[in-house]
This record gives structure tokens, sequence and C-alpha cells, in this order.
């Protein structure tokens, strides 16, 4: 695969005291560990990026649906993100930190960090335009 993965159906990202979520039922997360493990995640209208530090990440279950290529394409994505879930469909849609590390040069900023420095800048985060 030399070095292109495939990306799991996006999780959606809470604000931890999210009315919409059940409290207590979901770890909660640092957005920056949420932003390594969860590269292509949704974020709720609770939650964004640049303004809360810790998430809660919330499995999303998605109907059965064909892939549909949107133009949302990672540096390293195997292929465009589907339009409906955010996944590549791939064979190994297995969830896990490690599986989805990004890699070198592609990070996501933080609050209070700029992107001076970084080679290739930030990670764009869907939703994050
Ligand atoms: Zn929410
Ligand atoms: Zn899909």
């Amino acid at each position: 695969m030399m070095g292109l993965r495939d990306y799991p159906p996006a999780a959606q990202i809470h604000r931890p005291d999210c009315p919409g979520i059940s409290q207590g039922t979901l770890p909660e997360l640092t957005t920056a560990e949420i932003a390594r493990s969860h590269p292509n995640a949704v974020m709720h209208n609770c939650y964004h990026f640049h303004q809360n530090t810790a998430g809660v990440v919330e499995p999303v279950v998605y109907p059965p649906h064909d892939y549909k290529p949107s133009t949302n394409k990672p540096a390293d994505a195997r292929r465009p993100l589907c339009a409906t879930c955010r996944g590549t469909h791939g064979d190994q849609q297995v969830e896990g930190a490690g599986l989805l590390l990004p890699t070198r040069g592609q990070r996501i900023l933080l609050p209070g960090e700029s992107s001076g420095g970084i080679p290739g800048g930030g990670l764009i985060l869907p939703g994050n335009r």
C-alpha cells in the first residue's frame, strides 16, 4: 500500500457536555488525541477543533450505501473519501489509533498554534473550511 491507507467511516465529534449524546458513556479525549486517531471525523455543531480542547468520539453507523467519491482526498488516503461516510470503503476498515496515525508533515493545527514552520501546513479537516 506504500503509505496510502484506507479511512474508516467517519465518527462524529461532540463537546463533552453536548446535550445530544449520553453523558458518561463515551470516553473524553483531548482534541490532539482526536486529531491523531480520527483524522476524518465529522464535527457536530457543538464542537470545533479551534474552540474546544477536548471532545468525545461518537461512532456513527451509516446505512448501507455505495462508494461515491467526494472532492475531499487527504494526501495519505488511498482514494477520495466517500461523500456519504467519509471513508474509503477499503478492505481493512479497522478501527484503531495505530492505523490512523497521520504521516509526517501532516498535522492538525491545535488551538493557539500557527502554521508557521510546518511543512505543507496543517491538515484541513472535514467541516474546517
Ligand atoms: Zn454534539
Ligand atoms: Zn461510504
